[in-house]
C-alpha cells in the first residue's frame, strides 16, 4: 500500500495528506497540506492550484511523505518547512527558538509609531521584533537580548541572512547594563505551569519550554526582568513632549491588568494597554516618569 502522500497527481497527493492530517486532529488540515507540498515541490501555489492533475516527480512525493509524517506527530509546519514570515521578513526557525506569531508583530507597529533612535528587545529568541525593527526603520539602532546561546545562533544567522548583522547587535544576557534606549520590547515567556496541559501538542511538545513557562501565574521572567528593562528607558534630558523611554511587554490572556500594574509599581507612566485582533489585551505599555 502506498502511504497517504506518496506521490501521484498533486491532486491525489493533497487529498491523502488532508485525510492523514485531519485524522491526527489538525484543524487546518487542507491548508497545512498545501503548505507542506508547496515546499516539497518548490512548485508555488499557483502552480499548485491551476494543475491538480500534474505530477508529483518521485523524490518531491517522498520529501512530502516525511514531511506529512512530521506534521501527523504535531510538529508546527513552520519547524518542518524551517521557515516563518513576520512582517516583511522570513525568519529561519527551528526547535531552539519559539515560532513567531501574528499577534507580536504589535510590537513592532508601535515601534513604526514611536520611530525609536535606539531600541532594544529583551529575549528576541529567533530575532523576529529585532529584525523587523531594523527591516522598517532604517536608521534605528537595535540591540537583542537573549539568555538561550541556542536561540542567539538563530538570531544570527537571520540577521545574516536577511543583511541586517551591521544593524542588530546580540548580547547573551537577559537584558543589557549601562546603555539606554528610546524603547524597550519583549514577548517573555508568560505562560502560566497550571495553563501547560491545555495547550496544543505543538506548543508542548516542540516549542522550547523555557521560551513559554513562567511560573504559577505566568509573571515570574515579566517580575524579574521588569526592573532592569526600565533602568535602561532613556531619561528624557532635554525636557522634549515624549522624551522619556518607552517599554512595551507582550502579554497572555487576561494578565495584562497586573502587568499595568506592576509597571506602575515600578514607576512607569501613561501606562496602557491594547487588544490584538481577537479583542485580547496583548501588549502594555508604559513611559519612564519624570524622577521623583
Ligand atoms: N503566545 C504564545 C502561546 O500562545 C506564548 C508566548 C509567550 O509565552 N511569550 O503559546
Amino acid at each position: 500500500m502506498a502511504g497517504p502522500a506518496t506521490a501521484g497527481s498533486v491532486r491525489e497527493a493533497l487529498a491523502g495528506a488532508t485525510d492523514a492530517l485531519r485524522a491526527a486532529g489538525i484543524e487546518e488540515a487542507r491548508f497545512d497540506a498545501e503548505v507542506l507540498l508547496e515546499h516539497a515541490t518548490e512548485w508555488g501555489r499557483e502552480k499548485l492550484a491551476a494543475e491538480p492533475d500534474a505530477r508529483v516527480p518521485a523524490a518531491e512525493g517522498r520529501r512530502f511523505a516525511e514531511m506529512v509524517r512530521r506534521r501527523v506527530r504535531r510538529e508546527p509546519v513552520a519547524y518542518i518547512v524551517g521557515v516563518k514570515w513576520f512582517r516583511n521578513i522570513e525568519l529561519a526557525v527551528d526547535h531552539r527558538v519559539l515560532i513567531p506569531r501574528p499577534e507580536t508583530e504589535m510590537l513592532v507597529e508601535l515601534a513604526l509609531e514611536l520611530r525609536p533612535d535606539r531600541a532594544l528587545d529583551v529575549g528576541t529568541g529567533c530575532g523576529a521584533i529585532a529584525l523587523a525593527i531594523a527591516d522598517e526603520l532604517p536608521r534605528c539602532e537595535v540591540v537583542a537580548t537573549d539568555t538561550s546561546p541556542g536561540a542567539l545562533e538563530v538570531a544570527r544567522v537571520n540577521a545574516e541572512r536577511l543583511g541586517l548583522a551591521a544593524r542588530v547587535r546580540f548580547l547573551e544576557a537577559s537584558v543589557p547594563e549601562g546603555e539606554e534606549f528610546d524603547l524597550v520590547v519583549g514577548n517573555l515567556p508568560y505562560v502560566a505551569e497550571p495553563d501547560w496541559a491545555s495547550l496544543q501538542p505543538e506548543v508542548t511538545e516542540w516549542e522550547p519550554r523555557e521560551a513559554l513557562l513562567a511560573g504559577r501565574d505566568g509573571l515570574d521572567v515579566i517580575r524579574d526582568l521588569l526592573p532592569g528593562c526600565v533602568c535602561c528607558l532613556r531619561r528624557d534630558a532635554k525636557g522634549e513632549a515624549n522624551g522619556d523611554g518607552v517599554l512595551a511587554l507582550e502579554v497572555g490572556e487576561g494578565q495584562a491588568a497586573k502587568v499595568a500594574e506592576m509597571m506602575r509599581e515600578a514607576g512607569l507612566a501613561e501606562v496602557d494597554t491594547r487588544a490584538d485582533l481577537s479583542g485580547i489585551p496583548r501588549i502594555v505599555i508604559g513611559r519612564r516618569g519624570a524622577p521623583a
